[in-house]
């Protein structure tokens, strides 16, 4: 009861829950999804539902500190409940929701890409090795040589995922449109290509404003490209959203996320490289410094 109730909530803290809660709790998220009309083909019953989540768990490395199964979960909550929020999920829970007022550009957000999104969230970090895209294109690394060292990371994270869903969830897989909205999703949690992804959003919002805040008119292509735009910006907001989570959550995460930079800063030494860290290996107990970047990170990408 507490999880049903918790993944409705943005004071979900993942870090309170044993796996095998997190899977539940993704149950409770996707069963909420598949309650939406007009998903009847992409359904599974709740066997197969778990079936897959187990073996999205088991794709995550638990050797990882930062980028494992319970961010993946994490992710997942943060789109479920910005979906909640736009009115592109029906009310969840005992207390509903003060019915919203969807933005027309909220409404660009179909229940299919709304399930989608929640897919996608569960896979975009599949297979993470703990350490980030500059590092494994320093050491010329075999999937940076794979992926030319383009967004090497997030390419694996999709192509690892697809074979999940190829065995696990065919009806996914097979779908063109969902496998066309869910690459574009996940490739668009590289934080690499953020300032495009910015420069983007500019972009239709002047258009947005310019059309007295309505897309009415507006051609089928351009509909369609900016609502990947939005996809992508949803699920970009929910992977760096840590820091907007109530504190005793957000402080949490941030230890975590450090210590993972810290072992990467410690194989970089290893190996005798030079650190492909923004910013450096951090500090580990330096609380000035941790302050000083995380409000930077904060202001340059969160806000
Ligand atoms: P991900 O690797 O999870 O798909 O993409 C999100 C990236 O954003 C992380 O790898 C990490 O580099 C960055 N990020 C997310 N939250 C924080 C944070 O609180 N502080 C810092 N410095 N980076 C963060
Ligand atoms: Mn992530």
């Amino acid at each position: 009861a507490l999880i049903k109730e918790q993944v409705g909530s943005w004071n979900f803290s993942a870090h309170d829950f044993s796996e095998d809660e997190l899977v539940f709790g993704a149950c409770q998220m996707l069963s909420h999804a598949f309650s939406m009309p007009g998903l009847e083909h992409w359904r599974l019953t709740p066997g197969e539902l778990q079936t897959f989540l187990l073996a999205c768990r088991a794709a995550y490395n638990s050797f990882v500190l930062y980028h494992n199964f319970r961010h993946a979960i994490d992710v997942l909550q943060s789109v479920f409940f910005f979906l909640l929020r736009i009115g592109a999920l029906p009310p969840y829970g005992l207390t509903g929701q003060t019915s919203v007022t969807k933005s027309p550009i909220a409404s660009l957000v179909t229940p299919f890409d709304a399930l989608t999104l929640l897919i996608s969230a569960i896979g975009h970090d599949v297979g993470h090795p703990g350490v980030n895209n500059f590092f494994l294109v320093k050491l010329n690394a075999p999937l940076a040589q794979l992926y030319n060292d383009n967004s090497v990371l997030e390419a694996f994270h999709c192509a690892a995922f697809s074979q999940i869903l190829r065995r696990h969830w065919p009806a996914a897989f097979k779908d063109k449109q969902l496998r066309k909205l869910l690459i574009s999703a996940i490739l668009a949690t590289d934080m690499g290509v953020h300032q495009k992804f910015m420069e983007r959003m500019g972009s239709l919002q002047e258009k947005f404003y310019a059309n007295h805040k309505s897309v009415d008119g507006w051609k089928p292509q351009d509909i369609e490209m900016y609502k990947t735009l939005i996809c992508g910006v949803l699920i970009k907001c929910a992977d760096i959203s840590n820091v907007a989570r109530p504190w005793k959550v957000a402080e949490k995460w941030t230890q975590i996320l450090q210590e993972e930079f810290a072992n990467q800063g410690e194989m970089e030494k290893e190996v005798g490289m030079e650190t492909a860290l923004f910013g450096g290996p951090p500090e580990l107990g330096n609380i000035y410094k941790l302050a000083t970047s995380q409000i930077g990170f904060m202001s340059i990408f969160a806000l």
